[in-house]
């Protein structure tokens, strides 16, 4: 068995991949060999700019399709329009904080849309796809609050359950054939959404940045270092290598211990 993922010749579909995670589980994607369709919902000269520099400096394929993912048929459409998915990567998903008597149910909506209904739909017209092909791999993004709960997040850690329990499904019914699905729950990831909430931080609370990262950000982050969306690529990577043939239906947490507290 290759130690090394080797996956040319395999095209992977990353949901919401024009920033953050789903960018760079896609540039290691592209890394070990793999043709990427790129996604999010919006439609600009530099989305597809993205997909056309990732192909030039990996010499794969690369494309971005616009879909937005609170639509079952777009969700549906971006699988078709990819035309084959080996590696499906559910990763598109937005937050809102507010108490429950005070959330927005128009919010609450979008959520669960986005963070784990779009999962349900584009899983659903890619197993075919995977069966045909003989191989396929399911990797939802879900976070540490797909394992436990925070204050003021209800939409968001429901949704999160949900695509856990989402990905036993898939493992299950997927269990006979050369298919795998997993959910891997990171904790904080250094994104650039997150790098930008730390100014405003460290304002709110007169600190410094190292006493905002470590006392505020990653309070429940036992490590104290983020994730790195390269961890994260390099994770969906190993569940899409051969060593990971067996691994089905389970989380993989990615958070610096915070759910062993
Ligand atoms: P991000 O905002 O940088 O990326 C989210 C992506 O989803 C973007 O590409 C965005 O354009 C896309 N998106 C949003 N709405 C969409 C829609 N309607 N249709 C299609 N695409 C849409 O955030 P991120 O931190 O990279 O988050 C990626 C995933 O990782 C999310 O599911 C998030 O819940 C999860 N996650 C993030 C963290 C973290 O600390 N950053 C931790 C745990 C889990």
């Amino acid at each position: 068995m290759a130690l090394q993922t080797d996956l040319s010749g395999k095209t992977a579909v990353i949901t919401g991949s024009n920033s953050g995670i789903g960018l760079g589980v896609a540039e290691i994607l592209a890394q070990a060999g793999a043709d990427v369709v790129l996604n999010s919902f919006t439609d600009r000269p530099e989305d597809h700019v993205l997909a056309a520099d990732l192909g030039k400096r990996h010499g794969i394929s690369a494309r971005y399709v616009a879909a937005d993912m609170s639509k079952p048929d777009q969700c549906r459409a971006l699988i078709e329009a990819a035309g084959r998915c080996d590696i499906l990567v559910n990763n598109a998903g937005i937050q809102h904080v507010a108490p429950i008597e005070g959330f927005a149910p128009e919010k609450w909506d979008a959520i669960i849309a986005i963070n784990l209904s779009s999962a349900f739909h584009t899983t659903a017209v890619a197993l075919p796809m995977m069966r045909k092909a003989g191989w396929g791999r399911v990797v939802n993004i879900a976070s540490a609050h797909g394992l436990t709960a925070s204050p003021y997040k209800s939409a968001y850690v429901v949704a999160k359950h949900g695509v856990v329990g989402l990905t036993k499904v898939t493992a299950l019914e997927t269990a006979e054939d050369p298919i795998t699905a997993n959910a891997i729950c990171p904790g904080y990831v250094l994104t650039p959404l997150v790098e930008a909430q730390i100014p405003d931080q460290m304002k709110t609370h007169n600190m410094s940045r190292d006493q905002v990262v470590r006392d505020v950000m990653l309070a429940r982050q036992p490590s104290k270092e983020f994730a790195t969306v390269e961890q994260l690529g390099g994770t969906v990577a190993f569940l899409c290598s051969a060593a990971a043939d067996q691994i089905t239906g389970t989380t993989v947490s990615v958070d610096g211990g915070w759910t062993a507290l």
